[in-house]
Parts: structure tokens; sequence; C-alpha cells
């Protein structure tokens, strides 16, 4: 487990204390921390299909997103979460191949998933079903440069200055085209962002329609995290609610600047019990 991945990715309380529970819930001969699914080093070969949810699933077929591509890297290998749906690797793809054609800089891409996705040790709940890809906010001028500069205990920089409220100087035309590009690809549901990189976009570009696909949530003001949709592949994947056809710009986005969302919040003595994961899944990690 990576201390500073949780610092990184934590949703602040109850979601936190899940997440280092389940963490911590290893047994027989897995290390703490460690899950059957993060043992795993090989996809499950048969035609792609996402399983379950994003928090519950598992996913079939995966393609490995290459370690270097026009205009993207993938950095962390060592965490071998470098896998997704097809679509998902496409898609990314498709950001870098526009990145590349913008100014020829490289965009950074941080987990999607295991080999057949599952839960993992650390970082993330979400991360299972092949959907979700993390993408820093910060471009790389090369490839070697990206991998040198984000060990694993250093994140690229915030795009927020103090206290989250506004966008700091890291922040360009670059951000804004690279975060556009993935709200309007077609197969991407929605995108989590920091509601500080919201609530500027709010003010910048006057209610455009990709803006709905910003979803305001806890960290992510050094990078982006985008879910695809379920694939018309995939019968048993779990699509989350739709997102408001709204902007989201305008009560919804208020609240997490409001007393409420900034109060510290009471935690839950005992985690939720964690589901099961889908029969399907299951199977996944019979032999392991
Ligand atoms: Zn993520």
């Amino acid at each position: 487990m990576h201390p500073s991945s949780f610092r990184r990715f934590r949703p602040k309380t109850f979601a936190a204390t899940v997440i280092l529970s389940t963490a911590l819930a290893g047994s027989g001969a897995l290390i703490a921390g460690e899950t059957p699914w993060s043992r795993i080093q090989t996809v499950s070969v048969g035609a792609p299909a996402a399983i379950g949810g994003p928090s519950n699933g598992c996913i079939v077929g995966a393609d490995a997103l290459p370690a270097v591509g026009p205009g993207f890297v993938s950095i962390r290998r060592h965490r071998n979460r470098f896998y997704g749906h097809p679509r998902t690797v496409d898609m990314v793809r498709q950001l870098g191949e526009a990145m590349d054609r913008r100014n020829g800089k490289l965009i950074m891409v941080g987990d999607l998933a295991q080999p057949r996705g599952g839960r993992m040790s650390s970082s993330h709940v979400s991360h299972q079903n092949g959907l979700d890809v993390d993408i820093w906010m910060t471009l790389a001028d090369s490839a070697a440069t990206a991998v040198r500069s984000t060990p694993e205990e250093r994140d690229p920089p915030s795009m927020l200055g103090a206290n989250k409220l506004r966008l700091n100087d890291r922040w360009g035309p670059d951000q804004l085209f690279l975060i556009k590009a993935a709200a309007e690809h077609p197969a991407v549901d929605r995108i989590l962002v920091n509601p500080g990189i919201k609530r500027a976009l709010c003010q910048s570009e006057n209610n455009a329609a990709w803006l709905r696909k910003l979803r305001p949530w806890w960290g992510h003001d050094a990078h982006m995290h985008v879910r695809l949709k379920c694939p018309k592949d995939s019968p048993s994947c779990r699509q989350q609610s739709p997102v408001p056809m709204s902007s989201g710009c305008g009560s919804e986005l208020a609240w997490w600047f409001g007393l409420e969302a900034n109060s510290p919040k009471k935690t839950s003595a005992k985690p939720a019990p964690r589901p099961d994961p889908p029969a399907a899944c299951r199977n996944l990690i019979a032999q392991f």
C-alpha cells in the first residue's frame, strides 16, 4: 500500500474509512491490502465485456494500454493497472492523438484497471470494470521526463491554489483542451474533477453543454477520473444513473462550497460490508 496514494485519492471521511478497511482486510495467504485480483497477471481471454459496476466488477478480454504512443505515456506501470475495455484504451489513444496534433506534448495516463479488473489493494474503490481511467492534468514533454518526474511518492502538481478555490497558473489552454476533449468524447459517461475546477470552467465556458459531464468530487485537483458508459458489448455492465441534463453549474455545485460539504463528517465505526462480486467475476479468479 502506498500512503501517498491514499492522500492523493482521499475522498475524505467515510469513503476513506471504507478504503482503509478494505485495504487492510486481507486474509489467508494474502498480505495486508492484497486482493486476489491484484495477484492476477493475465487478462481473461474472450470477447471484451465489462461486468458489474465501477466499484464492484471485472473485465473480460481487456486490452493493455501500451507504455507510450502518439500523445500519451502510461506512468507507474509497476502497478500493473494499465488494462481496460478496448473502448477505454481507444479513448485514451484518441485523446493522445488529439494532444499530439495540438502541440506534440503527451498526456500522462495513470491507473486504468488490473488485467481482469476487480478490487485493488490500494488507492481506488472503483476502476474495477475496465471503464475508468485517471489522466493527469499536467502534460509531459517526453515519455522519459514523465516517468522520471512521477515516482510513486510524488504526484504531479495540483491545478488549484490555496483552499482549492481557484485555478493556479499551471492551468492553461492545454488543460482546457484536454478536459473538453474528454468530456466531448462520445464514449465518455462522466468525469470526476475537483469542484474548484468545475466552478472555474462554469465561469469561463459559459454553460457549455459538455460541462454536464464534469462531476464534482473530492480530490481530483491534479488528475481527472474519466469513466466510460457501459459499452454495447457488455450486457452485464451496470450503468450508473445518468448524469443530469443541466450543466450542474448551479445549486448542485454551490453545495460543495457550503458548510455541509466542508464540515467534518461523522465516520461510521463499522464500514459497510463489501458486496459480493458478480458471479461472472468470481469465475475469473476461481483458479487463483
Ligand atoms: Zn480514478
